[in-house]
């Protein structure tokens, strides 16, 4: 049996790895959940899966699900940054998946390797801003650091299999998102509705909008970067709509390793709650004649920029990763309060971007210091645009 923790039970990836658990009931067991403010939801996972702690955002939250669930339910209750420390170090867990979205996540997780814990980690942005000191703290615990975005769960499960230095690139897959054939002109004018609606993964709301923008796969570039210590040039993409093939090795005599499946992220969760062993699921069998015919092509930068940014800001390393990371953070949550428009989030991204010198960052703390800088610098300037003036920029 093996004891898991969810840092961001409610979300996407938290609900479907608690449906993976409640599956196979008779391997895993939840010790612990982490979640926002949905306490409904956490409610009931409280009572499906009986965890001994739970944390949520504030301390309101967690009155309200105390009063849901009664005093005498045996579960302790707690909140916060230090709720999020408490639930990530709670000593019987063996792994901890780390789903909470953004740099929110950094913490805890941290928190949880130290506290010897493996890792399934979904959370990408943590590894976009924190990478080197992220991979130095898994090495020092000893623990094993499970990929579970789809991309890197292909590479990782490809890459398991061959000497690191016969490899000679990492093609990452990207469905290209809902704008993929759409034209500098009509990307103007998309809505936040179009871009909610992803063609073939059903994810939660802010990496949907990095999907249609491309700074997911911007982001994925910076995470393989790290998980797997290959230089960023190393790294190429391409557009599969079909989201079958989720990444490839190219091997230096040519040969090309593919991990495939359906677009479910059920395969990669699964995958790293049982690693090193997999467990059989039917139900995720891909039919591959129906899934033909397969195709690729190079993404485009001129009409998605956020990808290009992203590579720069890997290539330029110290802080920039972080400012990408922090202005893009800020305008996604803009775009969804409807206060910008879709073409302003790269725009945004880039002001950041070259206001600053790239920052030596050696630690945690100035990790964390930058990124609330440029937050408040973005907020600041966002405070002072109009959506049309935005808009008429030259991007
Ligand atoms: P989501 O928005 O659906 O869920 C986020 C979770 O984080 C929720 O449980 C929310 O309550 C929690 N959370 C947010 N802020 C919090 C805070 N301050 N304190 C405590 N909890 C907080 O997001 P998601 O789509 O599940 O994505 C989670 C992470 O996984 C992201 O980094 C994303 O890039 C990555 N990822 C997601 C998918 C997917 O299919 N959804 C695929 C690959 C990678
Ligand atoms: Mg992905």
């Amino acid at each position: 049996m093996k004891n898991i923790t969810i840092l961001g039970s409610t979300g996407s990836i938290g609900t479907i790895t608690l449906g993976i658990i409640k599956q196979y009931s008779d391997k895993f067991n939840v010790v612990g959940l982490a979640g926002g403010s949905n306490v409904e939801l956490l409610a009931k996972q409280c009572r499906d899966f009986k965890p001994s702690i739970v944390s949520l955002k504030n301390k309101d939250t967690a009155g309200a699900l105390k009063r849901l669930l009664g005093d005498t339910c045996g579960i302790e209750i707690t909140w916060g940054a230090q709720g999020l420390i408490k639930v990530a170090s709670f000593a019987p867990a063996d792994m901890v998946v780390s789903a909470i979205v953004g740099i929110v996540g950094l913490i805890p997780t941290i928190v949880a390797i130290e506290s010897g814990k493996d890792i399934a980690l979904a959370n990408k942005e943590i590894l976009v801003t924190a990478g080197a000191l992220l991979m130095q703290k898994v090495a020092e615990a000893g623990v094993n650091l499970i990929p579970v975005d789809s991309e890197h769960s292909a590479v990782f499960q490809c890459i398991n299999q061959v000497d690191k230095s016969e490899i000679s690139r990492i093609i990452l897959t990207a469905s290209g998102g809902p704008f993929v054939n759409f034209s500098a002109e009509q990307l103007d004018r998309v809505t936040l509705e179009q871009a909610l609606r992803h063609p073939t993964w059903k994810m939660g709301q802010k990496i949907t909008i990095d999907s249609a923008s491309l700074m997911n796969k911007g982001l994925e570039v910076i995470e393989a970067h790290w998980l797997f210590n290959m230089p960023v040039d190393k790294i190429d993409v391409l557009i599969h709509p079909q989201s079958i093939i989720h990444s490839m090795v190219e091997m230096v005599d040519g040969s090309i390793l593919a991990q495939l499946g359906i677009t479910d992220m059920s395969i990669p969760i699964q995958y790293a709650l049982s690693y090193p062993k997999r467990i059989p699921n039917p139900s995720l069998h891909l039919d591959l004649v129906k899934a033909s015919p397969l195709s690729f092509s190079h993404p485009d930068t001129k009409r998605f920029p956020c990808l290009k940014y992203a590579y720069d800001a890997a290539r330029a390393g110290g802080g920039k990763p972080v400012v990408l990371n922090a202005a893009n953070e800020i305008a996604v949550k803009a775009f969804l309060n409807k206060e910008i428009s879709f073409k302003d989030i790269p725009y945004i991204i880039k002001q950041a971007l070259d206001k600053r010198q790239t920052e030596k960052i050696s630690n945690i703390q100035q990790t964390l210091e930058l990124d609330a800088r440029v937050r408040k610098t973005t907020k600041n300037k966002l405070a002072h645009f109009t959506v049309r003036t935005i808009v008429d920029a030259d991007l």
